[in-house]
């Protein structure tokens, strides 16, 4: 089966349930419908870990930008919204950094430069208000040389989990997406601040190059963002489960 069919079988499997892989998808709604064990890996007393989802950038950032003069932003956001329609549908308590395309530093807060320091401590406020989340930030890579393509994953220190998140997610993208992929995941340094200081398992997502013209307009696309917000979803899940 080539991987446009497997991402076609896999989002009906969202409701049908009929393939393979959607099996280990959709298993975390049967148990939380009283079917079956429970997942196990990250469970505490039986509780499906909170997903705080990150739009990179927003507002007057707007992150990375194609050579077409797309910005990240968008991109990032309309993963972010609909892979938090798939987290929900499947019975995750989700909350996101944002929902439109804003900064979300304190009001009353003067100068870009305080204003991005006040965004990013309040998004890893968020990504630190829970016990027991799954913390994932989306963003689009940029590179110079316009040849390089393909989604790399980024994990926190802080905590072990995050390691294993970064692998599942980065096998995702190999398996679902991109099977000539051989990015290797890789752990990030001070300079992704929300990834490096999160208490939770966290992984920075690069989902994508928008220096590279063919993948920037592929993620430009609302089928492609689909299909790239539905390979974070099976990564993610397959985490949750252990998998
Ligand atoms: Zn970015």
């Amino acid at each position: 089966m080539n991987n446009k069919n497997k991402i076609k079988l896999i989002a009906s499997g969202i409701t049908l349930c009929f393939c393979a892989a959607a099996v280990g998808a959709v298993s975390v709604v049967s148990s939380r419908n009283g079917g079956g064990a429970a997942p196990a890996a990250l469970m505490q007393d039986n509780e499906l870990p909170v997903i705080i989802l990150d739009a990179g950038h927003g507002g007057f950032d707007g992150g990375c930008v194609s050579a077409e003069g797309v910005p990240e932003k968008g991109i990032n956001l309309s993963i972010l919204l609909r892979l938090r329609d798939m987290l929900e549908l499947s019975g995750y308590d989700v909350e996101v950094t944002r929902d439109s395309d804003i900064s979300i530093h304190d009001s009353g807060v003067e100068g870009l430069s305080n204003q991005k320091s006040s965004d990013m401590d309040n998004r890893l406020a968020l990504f630190n208000k829970y016990d027991n989340a799954v913390c994932v930030s989306i963003h689009q890579n940029q590179f110079t040389d316009p040849v390089y393509s393909g989604a790399q994953m980024f994990y926190s220190n802080s905590d072990s989990r995050s390691e294993q998140l970064a692998r599942s997610l980065q096998s995702s993208f190999t398996e679902l997406l991109q099977p000539d992929n051989k990015r290797e995941i890789k752990l990030c340094g001070k300079e992704l601040f929300l990834c490096y200081y999160s208490d939770n398992p966290t992984v920075m997502a690069e989902c994508g190059f928008l220096s590279n013209p063919a993948e920037a307009s592929l993620l430009n696309t609302e089928e492609y963002q689909e299909k790239v917000a539905l390979t974070l979803f099976y990564g993610i899940n397959r985490f949750v489960n252990g998998k």
